[in-house]
């Protein structure tokens, strides 16, 4: 299975492809992730990166494509991936193609954009290994601390207010076109946003016939 997520920042992209990653034993590839990496190890990527992260803006294509092209190429992406927050423009979805990252599905979780901001309120992320909980909806079992290895929860910077809303606008503009690309090719699947994590979960089966 090789899957893109597709979805607004929030979405629910994130723990998604966390739970799919499991039941499917495939990796998921974040730049997201990959880029708070970089930004905290300080590599030249993450000093030309973290400008544009912290304004919601989009980093530049170039800088991605480099990124998943080394990442895929990876032995352990032999059998599958899940592409959570690539591609996000439409350069980045024609520079996969031409490099012939194959792609099976790309699947795009719909969420109203007030729904988005009141949950990025709510979202704390371990500054650790990434995993991200929601104080209402997916609490840790112990506050500010990561279930999955220990380190403190964080608010991503970028989680701000002020900055989930550009986030939205950066995704209506540049990404939401990419729903009509994967169209054309026949590889589109849509799930509306559940009430519950498991029930999203459920839907994105049926969606995917997994
Ligand atoms: P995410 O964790 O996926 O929400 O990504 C956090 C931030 O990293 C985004 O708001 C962008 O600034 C940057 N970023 C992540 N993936 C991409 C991408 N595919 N293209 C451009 N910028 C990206």
């Amino acid at each position: 299975m090789r899957l893109i997520l597709l979805g607004a920042p929030g979405a629910g992209k994130g723990t998604q492809a966390e739970i799919l990653s499991r039941e499917l034993e495939i990796p998921t590839i974040s730049t997201g992730n990959i880029l708070r990496a970089a930004i905290k190890n300080g590599t030249k990527v993450g000093l030309e990166a973290k400008a544009f992260i912290e304004a919601g803006k989009l980093v530049p294509d170039a800088v991605i494509i480099g990124i998943i092209q080394e990442r895929l190429s990876e032995p352990d992406c032999a059998k599958g991936y899940i592409l959570d927050g690539v591609p996000r423009t439409i350069p980045q979805a024609e520079a996969m193609e031409e490099m012939g990252i194959a792609v099976d599905c790309a699947l795009s979780i719909e969420v109203e954009d007030q729904v988005i901001v009141e949950r990025m309120a709510g979202r704390r992320t371990c500054k650790d290994c990434s995993t991200t909980f929601h104080i209402v909806n997916n609490p840790p079992k112990a506050e500010g601390v990561c279930d999955n290895c220990g380190g403190e929860l964080t608010i991503r910077k970028d989680d701000a207010p002020e900055t989930v809303r550009a986030r939205l606008e950066t995704y209506h503009r540049e990404t939401e076109p990419l729903k009509a690309f994967y169209e054309a090719r026949g590889k589109l699947r849509t799930v509306d946003n559940q009430p519950s994590i498991e029930e999203t979960t459920a839907a994105i089966r049926r969606a995917l016939e997994i």
